[in-house]
């Protein structure tokens, strides 16, 4: 989508300090990190938000789970991290193409949200 700061990212006209791609998604560190390591995991394919997955999209999903998977490991979390998926104007969300957020490098306690 040609207003999408993420799709744009992919394309390659803004930078970004990448950590993998392939055919299906890519991921990159967040600019204004949360925690130690804190990178996103963003599919290719410019899918708004978690309420725009269809049966049809949805599959991209697990892959990028199985992505993090082996990014967690690259990124040294092997105590532990946490993905968080914000959804819409009280989730939180920001960009409007879905994506996975990674935190770690650290213990991050037991209590999801800070107000
Ligand atoms: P959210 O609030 O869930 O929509 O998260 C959007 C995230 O994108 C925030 O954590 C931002 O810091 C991050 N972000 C925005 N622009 C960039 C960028 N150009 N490169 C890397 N991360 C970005």
């Amino acid at each position: 989508m040609s207003d999408c700061i993420f799709c744009k990212i992919i394309a390659g006209e803004i930078p970004s300090k990448k950590l993998y791609e392939d055919e299906l998604c890519y991921a990159f560190y967040d600019i204004a990190p949360q925690a130690p390591v804190h990178f996103l995991v963003i599919p290719k394919e410019h899918i708004p938000s978690t309420d725009d997955l269809t049966e049809k999209n949805a599959a991209v999903v697990s892959h990028l789970f199985l992505v993090i998977q082996k990014l967690a490991k690259e990124t040294g979390l092997t105590n532990g991290y946490r993905i968080i998926n914000n959804v819409g104007a009280d989730g939180g969300q920001t960009v409007k193409h879905f994506h996975l957020h990674v935190l770690g490098g650290e213990n991050l306690g037991e209590q999801m949200i800070n107000k």
